[in-house]
Formats: structure tokens, sequence, C-alpha cells
């Protein structure tokens, strides 16, 4: 039984230019935690708040800012009074083109988008981002070796408004994807998202990353296999 990264390939390989791939973008082919933790340094320059400067991304483990906060050793009833502040300070730039060009690809990521480009399929990226988050994404890509967005060969599907709930969105997107080509395959780390592509598009191959996720207590299906990043399968 071959394994799930290599069956895509060979999968797109088969179907050419009539066959497309999806990406997510955050938690599937981007590590957010570089922008994370310069949002943090910010917020400690600003305060005075001298542990927090030397926050780095290793010090996040999923979406909670206490977490990072504690490592760098804030005690706890500090902790508990900075996390809102922070998390509002945060709320202002975690979304926007000027941070979130500091993202980094995932283990693998560059070179397996490179591989699934080599077998002729169309290439997707279609994300929760806001179009006002374009520009940075664009830059990081192009930091980063991703494919640039060409609206033919390599599509970027961002979601029309910020605050259109995601959910909506990729259930708004599963037309323009049809329109793109066949769906080969799907990746993504959201246990929603990647259960709703299955529905969607029963023929593609989906794919969890076993990154982290929304924490809204949805279960992968069954069905479905999980990655940890593009370098090993699970
Ligand atoms: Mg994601």
């Amino acid at each position: 039984m071959p394994q799930i990264l290599p069956q895509v390939l060979q999968r797109a390989r088969a179907l050419g230019d009539r066959g497309a791939v999806l990406f997510d973008l955050d938690s599937t082919l981007l590590d957010n935690r570089p922008r994370q933790a310069r949002i943090l340094r910010e917020f400690a320059a600003q305060r005075a708040i001298e542990p927090l400067l030397s926050c780095i991304p290793e010090h996040f483990d999923g979406w909670s800012l206490k977490v990072p906060m504690r490592v760098c050793g804030l005690p706890d009833p500090e902790v508990d009074t900075l996390e809102p502040q922070a998390k509002s300070f945060w709320r202002e730039r975690f979304f926007t083109s000027e941070y979130c060009v500091d993202d980094v690809a995932m283990a693998g990521a560059t070179e397996y988008v490179e591989q699934v480009m080599q077998t002729g399929a169309r290439l997707i990226y279609c994300t929760g981002r806001h179009p006002a988050m374009r520009q940075g994404t664009i830059e990081c890509f192009v930091r980063e070796g991703f494919p640039i967005p060409d609206e033919s060969r390599v599509t970027l599907l961002m979601k029309p408004q910020f605050e259109m709930h995601d959910d909506e969105w990729k259930l708004i997107a599963r037309d323009e994807i049809a329109r793109i080509g066949e769906l080969v395959a799907a990746f993504d780390n959201e246990p929603t998202h990647i259960n709703t592509y299955r529905e969607q598009f029963p023929q593609a191959l989906c794919v969890h990353l076993l990154t982290d996720e929304s924490a809204r207590g949805v279960v992968v299906h069954e069905s479905i296999p999980s990655v940890f990043d593009f370098e090993f399968d699970c």
C-alpha cells in the first residue's frame, strides 16, 4: 500500500493539467509561529515587559498566548492580567500582510509542492485569509519558494470578506475549485474543512495535517489519513 504523499503525486501525474491539488495555507503549508512570536515581542517592547522580549517561535504550542508568556518566565497572575491585552494587540496585527509575511514553510512543504507542479497538475491554495493579506502572502511565497499565483496554473483562493466564517467560505470555494479542474487531492489541518472536502469531492484523496486545529471537538473522518508534515507520513 503506497504512502499517501507519493500516492497523491501518482494520481496527479495520471490526470496532468485536468487535475488540481489543493492546499490550505495556515498550519498546512505555512507555520505561523514566527508571526506570533514577533507580535508578542512587539507587545513586550511597547509595555516594557522585559522577559517577553526574548519570545521565539518555539515557545508557541497552539493558539494560546499564555503558553509562551509562561515559558518566558512571567508569573501566573501577571499572565492572567496581561493575556487579554496581548490578545487584543495580537488581533490588530495577526490578520495583516505586514505580519503574515513572516510565516515559514512547514517541513518539506516547498519541496512537496514543487513535486506536485512537476506532475503537470494545477495548484490551488485555498485559505481563510482575506484579500488584504494577499500582498504579504505572495511575498512570503517568493521568499519560501512556493509557486506564485498566475490565475491559470496556480490559483490563490481567498475568503472575500474578513468577517465571513471560514466554514462558510470553504463551501463557497467549492464551486471555484470544481471550475479549475478535477480535484486530485486536498490538504488541510482543520478537521471540519478536510471532512467537508471529502464530502464535496468524493473522488479526491483528502489528507489531514496533524499540526494544530481550532479545537472545536470535530473528529477527522476515519477514512482520512493524517500526516505530521510533508517529510513523513504518520
Ligand atoms: Mg489551516
